[in-house]
């Protein structure tokens, strides 16, 4: 147990705590990806271009709306750390929080990448997984989570007193930096938190801490994603590796990953539309004249 118990139950603290949980986000009313039209036109899809990235490295990559992509593990288990921005506004970007809310910890085939206020509208949708057959494990341990940050320069700095500089947050700050001319102080303030592509995580469940542990991606594996709406993105080979005993340093076996950028017959995504920000009237309750 983390904390010390100051206070003793209250007579009825068994009933209170044995009342039943809620779903905060029912999602019935979330509209639905059409799967089909993406399993059909996925079936059509030719490769258009591949990005390397190296390990302990970030590169960069655009994906047209209505294209597929993949991030493909390659020679080693590999983890990698995934960014999302709309290809022509840096200012809307992956929501991790609110991603986790609507599908919970872990992502898979059928689950959207969400983008930040005031937008609110599906970024990406993943589309096929090769590692879906792991589920959860008896750690409570699953893959590509949404519940981790990125590793980062300062939160090592925090624990160890030592500066890293090919933590993910810092890969994925010089490659955004590169691409589109911004400052690396500029490019810093848009890095958001992560979907860990390929990482293998949980809470613990004596304190519920959040855990990693090797991932059981191998080459060959991959996650793929239908763009929604133009994307820039930007993916770190993390330099925890497999993540199996650390990050934020250059003892962990590193592998590259591949971004690989896919076409369809765009004649069957007939029926589907590039979806738009979100209808809330952003008024925030304010009355007119006020
Ligand atoms: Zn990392």
């Amino acid at each position: 147990m983390k904390h010390t118990r100051h206070n003793t139950a209250p007579a009825d603290g068994d009933a209170r705590k044995s009342i039943r949980p809620v779903i905060c986000y029912p999602v019935d009313t979330l509209p639905k990806p059409e799967m089909h039209l993406y399993t059909a036109a996925r079936k059509t899809m030719k490769l258009v271009d591949t990005v390397i990235v190296a390990p302990r490295e970030a590169s960069v990559f655009r994906v047209p709306a209505g294209h597929f992509f993949r991030i493909v593990s390659v020679e080693g288990a590999q983890v990698g750390d995934l960014n999302l921005w709309s290809e022509g506004d840096l200012n809307e970007r992956f929501y991790s929080g609110k991603t986790r809310a609507l599908h919970g910890t872990h992502l898979s085939t059928g689950d959207r990448m969400w983008s930040s206020f005031p937008h609110l509208r599906p970024m990406a949708t993943i589309t096929w997984d090769t590692l879906d057959w792991y589920g959860f494990d008896s750690d409570g341990g699953s893959v590509h989570d949404v519940i981790g940050t990125r590793c980062d320069p300062y939160t090592h700095h925090l624990l160890s007193g030592q500066d890293y500089h090919h933590c993910c947050h810092s890969n994925l700050t010089r490659a955004l930096a590169a691409e589109t001319g911004l400052s690396l102080q500029q490019a810093e303030t848009h890095v958001h938190d992560v979907l860990n592509v390929f990482m293998c995580t949980g809470f613990t469940r004596d304190s519920h801490q959040y855990f990693m542990k090797a991932s059981p991606v191998r080459p060959g594996d991959y996650l793929e994603f239908f763009a929604e709406i133009d994307l820039l993105g930007a993916l770190s080979a993390c330099p925890g590796g497999d993540c199996s005993a650390e990050h934020s340093s250059d003892t962990a076996a590193c592998y590259p990953l591949h971004v690989e950028i896919y076409k369809p017959d765009q004649t069957l995504l007939e029926g589907w539309c590039s979806p738009e920000p979100s209808g809330y009237s952003g008024s925030h309750g304010e009355r007119p004249g006020c």
